[in-house]
């Protein structure tokens, strides 16, 4: 089958061909519908090989669906030729936190060997993907895969970090979206869903700032020096409620910094490798600052039935396996908007 991989340290992603994978006892194989790129397949094609810790040759894809094509032994209650999204985050399934559905928090993932598919076990950038038990899928009943395949990520991430933040997100109260590309735009549209607090969204490209406006953002303006100033007159002086930081990198820290209100909360969901200095000192009184990671379970079921009744919907550049090089391109020079899946 076609897959794309990540073979080389250093040498980005490579259109190969691979032998189909049996599912083993317990697995299911789908057929993959769509398959979403994220800037995080770029994070971690850019770390040196002593950081790079998900295995050669990497399979990439931790947005993905498909059509059960294959089950292993033993696989119970999941319908062969049903449609399913892959809830990405793996877990143990045993732990306190897996109990919860909240398998992004396993606590023994990383000591059992368990990495999400795209991110240490094959992913779902191919025409297969093995998902490693039944409870990673997701039913999509009449939802369109290539609609839908990047809530899974660009969705759900954006939904665990609003909901975590949910009591600052009042009447009256300002919500600041940092970095309106794959999860920023669909994180606007969970804020307008979710809530009824004002959105005013924050990047350094026109292209993506008008993609801001049209899913819902209040204000879009440009994410420089001035944006500070901007926000605290926006607010009246008092600043965001919340602020979520779908860059992560050290400009945009300086700004969540400096515009969170008191008792606000900073999500700090991009990994742009930026520190954010928290002292008495440093943020305001009573603030908060969070790094989560991806979602739960339920909370992707919930983006999914938010898709179902139209209040969300992912803007989506379609490529093929073919192409999907060129697509990994784009998305490293900041030339895609909304969210590139690719379409085996
Ligand atoms: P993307 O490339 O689609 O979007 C990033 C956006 O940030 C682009 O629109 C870009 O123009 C904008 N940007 C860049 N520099 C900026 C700046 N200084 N100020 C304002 N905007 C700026 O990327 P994506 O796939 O949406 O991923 C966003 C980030 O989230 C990445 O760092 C990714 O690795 C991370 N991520 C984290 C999690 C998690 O669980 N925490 C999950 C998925 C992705
Ligand atoms: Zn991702
Ligand atoms: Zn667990």
């Amino acid at each position: 089958m076609k897959a794309i991989q990540y073979r080389e340290i250093g040498k980005g992603p490579e259109l190969v061909e691979i032998p189909t994978p049996e599912p083993g006892p317990g697995q299911i194989r789908l057929k993959v519908t769509a398959a979403g790129l994220c800037h995080s397949d770029w994070f971690i094609m850019g770390l040196p090989a002593e950081q790079y810790a998900y295995g050669l040759p990497l399979t990439l894809g931790h947005e993905g669906a498909g059509i059960v094509d294959k089950l292993g032994d033993g696989v119970e209650g999941i319908e062969l030729g049903g449609s399913y999204a892959i809830y990405g985050p793996w877990g143990c399934g045993q732990c306190h936190a897996c109990a919860q559905g909240k398998e992004n928090y396993c606590t023994r993932a990383a000591e059992l060997g368990i990495a999400p598919p795209g991110l240490g076990a094959p992913g779902a950038m191919a025409e297969y993907v093995i998902v490693d038990d039944a409870r990673h899928l997701v039913p999509l009943g009449d939802l369109d895969p290539i609609e839908t395949v990047s809530l899974t990520d660009a969705g759900l991430t954006p939904y665990h970090a609003i909901m975590s933040s949910a009591q600052k997100l009042r009447a009256g109260a300002t919500a600041v979206v940092i970095g309106t590309g794959g999860l920023g735009h669909v994180g606007i549209q969970v804020l307008r869903a979710v809530s009824p607090v004002t959105v005013i969204a924050l990047d350094i490209s026109e292209e993506k700032l008008s993609l801001a406006r049209e899913v819902g953002a209040h204000h879009a303006l440009m994410s420089d020096a001035s944006a500070v100033e901007k926000i605290r007159e926006l607010t009246g002086g008092v600043g965001a409620e919340a602020v979520f930081d779908f860059t992560g990198v050290q400009p945009t820290l300086d700004i969540a910094r400096q515009v969170v209100a008191v008792d606000g909360d900073i999500q700090i969901v991009g990994i742009g490798g930026g520190i954010l200095p928290t002292g008495f000192f440093s943020t305001p009184f009573g603030a908060s600052v969070r790094a989560p990671y991806w979602g739960s379970r339920s909370e992707l079921i919930e983006v999914l039935d938010l898709a179902r009744t139209g209040s969300v919907g992912v803007h989506v550049e379609q490529y093929t396996l073919d192409t999907a090089v060129e697509a990994y391109e784009k998305l490293h020079k900041g030339e895609v908007r909304g969210r590139a899946v690719v379409v085996p």
